[in-house]
């Protein structure tokens, strides 16, 4: 082999074909299913069409849609989509014309969610309610179970008519068909409940119905729950049992589940680890003779290619990381996988717009959803331009500018690109972060973007180059709040403690709650000897609970809390619960980890004085000295923008002020990336 040869990466088993008989997927790769929003927006069908083309057109094999509901009463939301009337499928037919222009084969979830219904005509087995729903849902009566069935096969069928190469049935995740399945929520007394025999009746029901309707040469992918993740789940045993018998009923293709929505266990989040639950899809895959998908937490072709070559799947589904990139398969193909915009699971713009009713998005790629909204057209006229900082805004302001055409060249003060990014990296649980760094870094490299380290541009500079307009990235600095004794050596900065690791004593006061306060909380919990969670899978299944040897129903065990590395007080002078502004989907996983690690959360707080006895507060309770050896300032920050102010005042070239500098206030990545993309399709 030459050197360029070992050097290369040729992804056999990913790119290997899989042929089911009747049709053939030219890969290994399924984009699995993701409620976008689009669904329900103006124009719907025209967007999701775009969406799902741009995904094909990148290589994968098989697309699988969002969920869509098969009645009325199995509907997510109230306007959430369900494909029933013959009517309905002419629209359908706008996204399976645009995947199947390219070599790709496109599956419709369909999707009951039983109690999870987000409206009250919601059905399950037997009356409950969801802990993530507010309605509760009615139990259905036999003749109820046997028209959704029939509701299901309808949908299929007319899925077909559409087009669709298949369906994939949603067993998993809590939803209706898993609630039949789990003595949970099936507390029946007829032939759909009580032994496992009768609790998936209705799931086998629902498969042959399907396969009755639809005939041999129609995909049906199963949607399995491996791991329900919740107390009076299935067993091992009644998993297996299921998936024997899937192949009998119907089934050319069998999906990981894991974990049910209103499980208290991380499943998808960036600190949950990489490809962490591929060994339960290896131990179904040992149990029956279907093709078996991996899942969750899988985002880059090195793991793809690790998990399909060592036999534990026979493809794998990864959501996120197409939003992220959709030439992800064409990059890694030509042997690019350095230049894929990686997924780095933290759920911003994807899943917590969803519970905001936005629109899905991507904090790494604002294009995603939105592909009908920006042109691929280069610009008549290259303009040079001059960038002041390398955070997330300066660096999506660049790449898009040099792919359109233009000539940014990139300032940075700091020895290396990233700004805050650097510092967030640094997280124990966030060390996907760095993968964002590396795209920008090889975007630099194959746009050939001039980059200047080490390099802090001043007015005298700015006022007499040439540039043709000047972006200011200069992101924020810490606000440093104003308490007596604040210049006192027990007192740190964040970036004093996350970057330039300044020694931190056992006892720390942390003032401010917000984003960074909880991170930097999470840092000093953790011995910076131990490798993080994120990255060791055993202590991550025990600190949640998860019982990889599946003793008992649903596959959960009491938690094993990692011993704290230091006693942290979590301070914030308003009166809301801690972290109430963190993201939806992982801010409960954030307070968790802290109050695991007992965490005192403190609020109403009034800074009083810090002093060698440690810092003085007042709360509710009373008056306090809390006897800490540091305190660590994580009270917001402020823009860095007098620069673009001075240049504005002294020079009449455009100016553009983007990300922190912008506005300090909820700055996050998602708003500084999509300010810096959308720019440089404006100038
Ligand atoms: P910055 O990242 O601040 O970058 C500004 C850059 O400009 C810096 O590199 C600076 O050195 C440079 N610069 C300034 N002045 C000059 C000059 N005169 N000349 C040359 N260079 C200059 N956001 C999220 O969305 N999700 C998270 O999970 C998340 N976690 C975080 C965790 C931590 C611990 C921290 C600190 C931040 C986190 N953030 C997170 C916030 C996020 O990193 C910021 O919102 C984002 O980096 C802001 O981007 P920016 O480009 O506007 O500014
Ligand atoms: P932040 O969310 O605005 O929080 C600042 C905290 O400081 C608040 O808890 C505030 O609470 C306190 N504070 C403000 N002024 C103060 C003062 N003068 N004295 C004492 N306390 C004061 O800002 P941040 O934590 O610095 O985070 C910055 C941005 O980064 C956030 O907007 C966030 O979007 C982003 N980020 C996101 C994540 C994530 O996981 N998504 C993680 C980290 C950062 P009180 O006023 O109640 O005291
Ligand atoms: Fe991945 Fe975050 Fe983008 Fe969602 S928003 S696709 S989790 S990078």
């Amino acid at each position: 082999m030459t050197a360029l040869g070992a050097l290369m990466k040729n992804y056999d088993a990913l790119f290997k074909p899989l042929d089911l008989g009747f049709c053939k997927l030219r890969n290994r790769v399924i984009m699995g299913s993701m409620h976008t929003g689009l669904e329900e927006t103006k124009n719907g069908f025209d967007k999701m069409a775009a969406f799902y083309g741009d995904r094909a057109k990148g290589g994968v094999g098989l697309i699988v849609t969002g969920g869509i509901a098969p009645n009325l009463q199995g509907r997510i939301h109230p306007f959430g989509l369900q494909l029933s009337y013959p009517w309905q499928v002419a629209k359908h037919k706008k996204i399976t014309n645009k995947v199947h222009k390219h070599d790709t084969k496109i599956c419709l979830q369909i999707l009951h969610a039983g109690r999870y219904a987000y409206h009250p005509f919601g059905a399950t087995p037997s009356t409950s309610k969801a802990p993530i729903s507010p309605f509760k849902a009615r139990g259905m009566s036999k003749l109820g179970i046997k028209k959704t069935i029939w509701d299901y096969a309808n949908c299929a069928r007319l899925a077909q008519k559409a087009g669709y190469d298949g369906v994939e049935i949603m067993g998993s995740e809590g939803y209706l068909i898993n609630q039949f399945l789990a003595p949970r929520t099936n507390k029946r007394t007829d032939e759909y409940g009580g032994s496992f025999e009768n609790r998936s009746r209705f799931a086998l029901e629902v498969i042959r119905s399907i396969r009755e309707k639809t005939g041999e040469n129609f995909i049906i992918i199963y949607r399995l729950s491996m791991l329900d993740l919740i107390k009076d789940g299935q067993t091992w045993d009644e998993v297996v049992t299921l998936a024997k018998q899937l192949k009998e009923a119907g089934v050319n293709i069998v999906n990981t589940g894991i974990g049910w929505h209103e499980a208290r266990v991380p499943t998808i989040a960036t600190m949950v680890p990489r490809a962490a639950f591929v060994w339960i899809t290896e131990r179904i895959k040992k149990e029956i003779d279907l093709p078996v998908v991996a899942t969750n937490r899988i985002n880059t072709p090195d793991k793809i290619e690790e998990i399909l070559e060592s036999g534990q799947a026979d493809l794998v589904s990864m959501a996120r990381p197409f939003l992220a990139d959709p030439d992800f398969l064409l990059k890694a193909q030509a042997n690019k996988s350095d230049e894929i915009n990686t997924c780095i699971a933290c759920n911003q713009a994807c899943l917590d717009h969803i519970f905001q009713n936005k629109i899905s998005s991507c904090l790494v790629n604002p294009k995603a959803c939105h592909e009908t909204e920006y042109t691929s057209e280069k610009v008549k006229k290259a303009k040079r331009i001059a960038v002041v900082g390398s955070g997330p805004a300066g660096l999506s302001f660049a790449v898009e500018a040099a792919q359109r055409g233009h000539q940014p060249v990139i300032f940075e003060k700091a020895s290396e690109i990233g700004g805050q990014f650097n510092i967030a990296k640094e997280i124990p649980g966030k060390e996907e972060f760095r993968e964002t760094i590396r795209y920008f870094l090889k975007q630099i490299e194959v746009l050939n973007i001039e980059l200047h380290l080490n390099k802090e541009v001043n007015i005298d500079f700015l006022g007499s180059s040439d540039f043709d307009e000047v972006v200011f990235a200069s992101g924020v600095r810490p606000r440093i709040p104003k308490i007596d004794g604040i210049g006192h050596e027990k007192v740190l900065s964040y970036p004093e403690v996350l970057y330039q690791k300044k020694p931190v004593g056992k006892k720390v006061a942390v003032i401010g709650a917000g984003g960074i306060g909880f991170d930097t909380s999470e840092f000093l919990i953790h011995n910076p000897d131990h490798i993080s969670e994120s990255m060791d899978k055993e202590a991550f299944f025990k600190h949640w609970g998860i019982d990889t040897d599946y003793k008992d129903r649903g596959a959960v065990t009491p938690k094993e809390k990692p011993a704290p590395f230091r006693e942290i007080y979590l301070l914030q002078r308003k009166a809301t619960k801690h972290g109430k502004f963190l993201g939806k989907t992982t801010g409960w996983i954030h307070r968790q980890s802290l109050k695991d690690a007992n965490v005192n959360m403190l609020k109403e707080v009034t800074y009083k004085k810090i002093d060698d006895q440690g810092l003085h507060i007042e709360t509710p309770e009373g008056s306090k000295v809390l006897d800490v050896d540091n305190v660590v300032i994580c009270a917001g920050q402020y823009s860095d923008n007098e620069l673009f102010h001075k240049f504005k005042e002294l020079d009449n070239r455009p100016a553009h002020l983007i990300g922190g500098a912008e506005k300090s206030m909820e700055i996050d990545a998602k708003r500084a990336i999509k300010q810096g993309v959308n720019l440089a399709n404006k100038i």
